[in-house]
């Protein structure tokens, strides 16, 4: 039988950086880290963190721990959480992730809002020994010769990847939404990428998506409002308002390509934008809720 494309890494916390006010970056090390890799720079993975009092003893080992997990009483299922493996060395037995906190809201926040080094969780993650397809990250811009990519906070590990494995020659722009002005962050990119980082403090922008989506928007009407002949033919339907996910297959061969990935009523609004106001062709936007207001994650 074939190995999983991924599997639990058994880690613990070897460090905690406060790289601002709503990023915690925390370093996971284990020997078991020699086989960890990522596929793509938006590459996902899963934490499963430890329950007050019986920590990660009760979650579920072997190949089957997620119809097992499953099954498990509120009591005794860990919670798993969703992030981006912002970097990893399987040489130096690391791995990064990039935690925003958000409150004492859910588990996640309140896991790295009280993390000290030694702490233990498990990452489920992709495995460099398998040969099965692990999956797990939407980045594809094939040969489109121009680039969008947005997001809020949750999505900044990821764009900020996405920007470093960009080639010299790729053009486009970058739009971060983010809490604070102290929450930019110095980023690698090409010259022809245009970063724009948009913190959400001041009272015009001070909800979470409006002025992701007012400059999404702004840049869309100047670079695409009247050449949908440019941008592919319109893709006729609209988004499903219930799909708060869809990355699609077909390789983008020249034109646009859209990532977008956030709060999932803002990534969603502003997918329903492009395609259907603007006609962009589905097949170039790949879009992504990360999380939804007022919903946990499970
Ligand atoms: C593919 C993918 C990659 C992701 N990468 C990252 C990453 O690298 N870093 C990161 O920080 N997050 C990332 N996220 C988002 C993260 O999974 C969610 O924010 C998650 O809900 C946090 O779990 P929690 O236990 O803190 O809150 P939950 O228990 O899931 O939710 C509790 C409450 O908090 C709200 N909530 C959740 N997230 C936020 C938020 N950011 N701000 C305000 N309210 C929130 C929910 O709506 C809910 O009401 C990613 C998500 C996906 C799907």
């Amino acid at each position: 039988m074939s190995k999983p494309g991924y599997r639990p890494y058994s880690v613990r916390v070897a460090a905690l950086e406060q790289v601002s006010p709503s990023f915690t970056r925390v370093r996971f090390t284990s020997d078991d880290l020699a086989d960890v890799t990522r596929h793509g720079p938006d590459q996902r993975v899963k934490v499963v963190l430890p329950l007050p009092g019986t920590g990660l003893s009760s979650f579920p080992a072997g190949d089957d721990w997620y119809a097992r997990w499953r099954r498990q009483g509120d009591r005794e299922r860990n919670p798993i959480r969703t992030y981006t493996l912002r970097h990893c060395d399987p040489a130096a037995r690391e791995l990064v992730v990039d935690f925003v906190a958000h409150g004492d809201t859910g588990p996640a926040t309140r896991w790295v809002s009280r993390a000290a080094v030694g702490d233990e969780v498990l990452v489920l993650a992709p495995d460099a020994t398998s040969t099965d397809a692990a999956g797990g990250y939407a980045w594809q811009p094939g040969r489109a010769s121009t680039l969008l990519v947005a997001g809020d906070e949750t999505a900044v590990p990821a764009i900020v990847s996405i920007l470093e494995s960009l080639p010299d020659d790729a053009s486009g722009v970058a739009f971060l939404e983010v809490p604070s002005t102290l929450d930019v962050q110095p980023v690698v990119a090409p010259a022809g990428v245009a970063v724009r980082w948009l913190p959400r403090e001041g009272e015009e922008t001070a909800s979470h998506g409006v002025a992701l989506d007012r400059e999404v928007r702004r840049w869309a009407a100047r670079h695409l409002g009247c050449s949908r002949v440019a941008v592919g033919a319109a893709a006729g339907s609209d988004a499903d308002p219930e799909v708060l996910w869809e990355v699609p297959d077909a390789e983008v061969r020249d034109g646009l390509y859209a990532w977008i990935a956030g709060e999932a009523g803002a990534v969603t609004g502003l997918r329903r934008h492009l395609v259907r106001d603007l006609g962009v062709e589905a097949s170039r936007v790949a879009f992504m809720g990360y999380w939804k207001a007022g919903r946990a994650e499970n």
